[in-house]
């Protein structure tokens, strides 16, 4: 009878001991398996989206360091951050009329080179900035002239990208085209190269006005981007009367539709009351 009793408890114990061993090696699989699917998860997650920088919302103030923006480079996935363009339009959506020949994503400007951050030859400005120059084409239109934009918003890659070539002293690859009379060291001291371009805020423009009879850019006594002092506004020493009337027909048609002019740059001019005064851009100029 305690030999069957013995034997009984034998297979009990060894009974629980198999039961054991099998519970703990469904743990350790059921675990092994939620921890891989919980790791494929994340992983999928970090695929499909881009860490918003804290500072990179709505972007950039000048002097930061520069951040990744609007798009992952590798997966082409459109980020869940926001960089800021919502506040901005394509110029040829409000003034279809206004031409547009975007030098930086061209390479005929100063530097010789597509500017970093141009990715297609399109104006992008803030929605208040296009309204305004809509007024000024609308004006302009009346008088026998279009309106022609040589550049709008300007990431502030791009000011980095002038920042680089201005330090290489060695590349005046469009000097005769763009500072003939200027040695390069002094672009920088000059301010006619600034490490915190109005353009990047959004509300800043440049252009000049196009013959509708001739289908000619008016003369203006000087060509876009000539680094010279030539190119000063209000300059009448070395220009003709009707070089500067032709000025002065740009300057007061900005001036009344609210843009402020700058003296040095007859064609460069900023939205008095621009929505943001404060913040230097960096996503990339492209279609919106
Ligand atoms: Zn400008």
């Amino acid at each position: 009878m305690l030999l069957v009793f013995e034997a009984n408890m034998k297979k009990k114990i060894w009974i629980g001991l198999m039961v054991a061993i099998w519970v703990v090696l469904l743990v350790v699989i059921l675990g092994i398996l939620g921890g891989g699917t919980a790791w494929k998860k994340l992983n999928s997650r970090a695929s499909k989206e881009v860490v918003c920088p804290a500072d990179s919302l709505p972007n950039m103030m000048a002097g930061d360091s520069l951040q990744p923006t609007s798009s992952d480079s590798t997966t082409g996935k459109t980020s869940l951050c926001s960089d800021g363009s919502e506040g901005f339009v394509m110029l040829s959506e409000v003034a279809p009329e206004i031409l547009q020949e975007i030098r930086y994503y061209s390479s005929y400007n100063f530097v010789g080179t597509r500017i970093e951050g141009y990715e297609e030859p399109v104006a992008l400005l803030t929605k208040e900035a296009a309204a305004a120059l809509k007024a000024v084409s609308d004006e302009v239109n009346q008088k026998g002239y279009r309106l022609k934009i040589y550049d709008a918003y300007r990431p502030m890659s791009a000011v980095q990208h002038f920042r680089r070539w201005a330090a290489d002293l060695n590349d005046t690859l469009m000097k005769a085209d763009f500072y003939p009379n200027l040695p390069k060291s002094m672009i920088f001291h000059k301010g006619y190269l600034s490490s915190r371009s109005g353009h990047a805020r959004g509300s800043t423009v440049d252009l000049t006005l196009v013959d509708m009879a001739t289908g000619q850019d008016v003369d203006m006594g000087g060509t876009f981007d000539l680094l010279d002092p030539q190119s000063n506004s209000l300059r009448r020493d070395g220009i003709t009367e009707q070089q500067f009337q032709n000025r002065m027909i740009l300057r007061n048609a900005m001036v009344r539709h609210g843009f402020r002019p700058v003296s040095s740059e007859w064609w460069h001019f900023t939205l008095r009351n621009e929505p943001y005064p404060d913040t230097y851009f960096n996503f990339p100029v492209k279609s919106l």
